[in-house]
């Protein structure tokens, strides 16, 4: 017998946090990008074709024929033991001290942040972030009920003296840095300016996030120290790293390392979030970095990112509207363009895409109080001669 179908009650709400996070206002116009024939400097993604296909593939094989068993099975939440030594073995041979206990495997370096959002942050919580900042990181915290409010910023990253006045007024639970080629300005901030930040959250009791996904790529100058080694802050800073731009994005493979106090929190956070990163994938890395040459392999791509760069800025005084800036990063991924005031980037964008280039607007990256003449361009993607030819249409697009 059938039952007489009851009228469907509606359902209950989505929670707040999931109706006020918004989407990217770009996305869509993004989406357009995809055509094959657009020359696009918008994306965030390492060189496909730089890949070490073939010692990652050797990797996995190797772990599946010798130890299919163990990879293919559940494992721990704080991750492979081969691949956190190796990771603070890394971190160690460039000045860090860091045993494999201080690591936790992530599943990439967003997950480590949602993971210190989870254990850090309560509604109305306040974090600091530079102004711009990476927009996933925005989203992270919103998620989390935070209230972002940017540091004010220049040309080399947040300003200690405008840093420490906010700490005051704002009392924030967390700041979050990308110390080395920021995304989205490929901004990286000095050492004095490293160790004022570390004395200031040691002084006034913050929590520091210290995000390094591109320091790897330098390509010039000298790589500077990690906040996390400064004295003042090595017990209140977590260091984030990810295997995306060193090895491949697709594998979800990151880290922090924090001191115990939040270490702890984040294991039983991951836990219910995840239970564990990939046995397989974590093992297959610990294998790559084992039998592999990732100082190599790193070469090669820092130097296709150099040529890529210069091609970039070779191009960009003929492409932009005169009065425009940019600034010249020694590594990452991106550089930072601002055209004359009066340009709105986000209004230009679908002439340059009816050209078929494109690029990411500024705004979106702010906090708050964005700068509409911002944009951000990825110089990894492409060849050289298609970044000229990507330029050359948009001159067109701005012309
Ligand atoms: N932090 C920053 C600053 C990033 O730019 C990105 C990715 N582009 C991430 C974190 C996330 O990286 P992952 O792939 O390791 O999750």
């Amino acid at each position: 017998m059938t039952m007489p179908a009851a009228a469907a009650a509606a359902l209950p709400a989505l929670a707040a946090r999931a109706r006020e996070v918004a989407a990217s206002p770009v996305r869509e116009i993004l989406a357009l990008t995809a055509r094959p024939e657009v020359i696009s400097f918008a994306g965030g993604l390492p060189a496909p074709e730089l890949f070490d296909a073939a010692g990652i593939r050797a990797a996995y094989d190797r772990v599946l024929a010798e130890r299919a068993a163990t990879v293919l099975q559940y494992s721990t939440t704080e991750g492979d033991p081969a691949l956190r030594a190796a990771v603070a073995g890394r971190l160690t041979r460039r000045g860090l001290a860091t045993g494999a206990g201080d690591i936790l495997v992530t599943g990439g370096s967003q997950q480590g942040l949602s993971l210190l959002a989870t254990v850090l942050l309560e509604p109305g919580d306040v974090v600091l972030v530079e102004s711009p900042t990476y927009l996933a990181a925005l989203q992270c915290f919103g998620f989390a009920g935070a209230r972002v409010v940017p540091v004010p910023t220049d040309e080399d990253g947040v300003r200690p003296d405008a840093l420490e006045e906010l700490v005051l007024r704002e009392r924030p639970k967390l700041l979050y840095l990308i110390p080395d080629f920021q995304n989205p300005t490929g901004r990286t901030l000095p050492a004095e300016r490293r160790r004022a930040v570390a004395e200031v959250a040691g002084r006034h009791g913050l929590w520091i996030a210290e995000d390094d996904p591109y320091g790897e790529l330098r390509f010039e100058g000298d790589r500077l120290p990690w906040i996390s080694s400064y004295e003042a802050a090595a017990d209140r800073t977590v260091l984030l790293g990810s295997f995306s731009k060193v090895m491949a994005p697709g594998m979800r493979l990151g880290w922090l390392r924090a001191p115990e106090a939040l270490l702890r929190p984040c294991v039983i956070a991951k836990q219910a979030a995840d239970l564990h990163t990939s046995t397989v994938d974590q093992a297959a890395a610990a294998r790559y970095l084992a039998d592999s040459d990732l100082d190599a392999h790193l070469l090669r791509v820092r130097t296709a990112y150099r040529a890529r760069r210069d091609a970039l800025l070779a191009g960009l005084p003929a492409a932009l509207p005169a009065g425009s800036t940019w600034n010249r990063p020694e590594g990452g991924m991106f550089l930072w363009v601002r055209l004359p005031a009066g340009h709105d980037a986000t209004a230009l964008l679908p002439a340059a895409i009816t050209h078929d280039v494109a690029y990411v607007p500024g705004a979106p990256f702010y906090a708050a109080d964005a700068d509409p003449a911002t944009l951000r361009m990825s110089f990894t993607t492409h060849t050289p001669d298609e970044i000229a030819e990507g330029l050359r249409r948009l001159t067109l697009a701005f012309g």
